[in-house]
């Protein structure tokens, strides 16, 4: 029923109210960093401006703030292989912790009832030696966010039936750092960088990440 009184209610709010019942304001559009120059910015800032040896300019992209533990689903591989399924589910999840507080708090969603903001596919092969990829999607209004990242489960070099999973742990710490913003590294000791050959998250990984978080979003970097 409409413009009764029968709650008791103020039969005209809108009169009433200094606002009146206007829609709300759309919310302000995020200010645009300003450019900053490669000679101004990169010094010891890890990796970030890696790319500029191929780009004039790049863009640093990463997620606003989200003020609560980040979750990622991390399901069982589906493979007959119970053991072999829950070692690389293990795995997995330990790569994406190696970015805990890196920089929000992060869980690894085992059982998928958590809610999450994104989730690790397990795919048979991706061809080649590839064994991760991230879909990502980035807007100058809502920042950085992730479809989902992808796994593979079967061994990339045929030597074995399922990939190692210690390949898994640093392709899942890897993919987990794009999903966060990071771009690719020039040094073979990060995990960052394009080929497995890294034992773990680095120092300038680490840099890297806490420079990008304190950068505004969005912020061009030009050559
Ligand atoms: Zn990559």
């Amino acid at each position: 029923m409409r413009g009764g009184t029968e709650d008791g209610g103020d039969p005209f709010p809108c009169a009433s109210s200094p606002e009146g019942c206007a829609d709300p304001a759309p919310p302000p559009r995020p200010d645009v960093p300003s450019p900053v120059s490669a000679r101004d910015f990169c010094r010891n800032v890890g990796y970030l401006c890696a790319d500029l040896t191929q780009h004039a300019e790049i863009q640093l992209r990463r997620w606003h703030p989200i003020g609560r533990a980040m979750v990622v689903h991390v399901p069982l591989p589906d493979i007959d292989d119970p053991t072999a399924a829950r070692n690389l589910q293990r795995a997995a999840a330990q790569g994406i912790r190696a970015w805990n507080n890196q920089p929000f708090p992060l869980l690894a969603d085992l059982r998928g009832d958590r809610n999450p903001d994104f989730g690790i596919r397990w795919t048979a092969s991706m061809g080649g030696s590839q064994i991760g990829l991230a879909r990502i999607r980035w807007s100058e209004m809502d920042g950085l966010g992730v479809d989902y990242l992808e796994l593979g489960i079967v061994s990339a070099d045929g030597q074995r039936a399922w990939a190692d999973p210690n390949q898994i742990r640093l392709a899942a710490a890897h993919e987990m750092g794009h999903a966060l913003g990071l771009g690719h590294s020039d040094s073979d000791r990060d995990v960052m960088y394009p080929t497995n050959t890294a034992t773990s998250v680095s120092a300038r990984d680490r840099r890297s990440m806490e420079v990008l978080y304190k950068t505004p979003d969005g912020t061009l970097i030009q050559r």
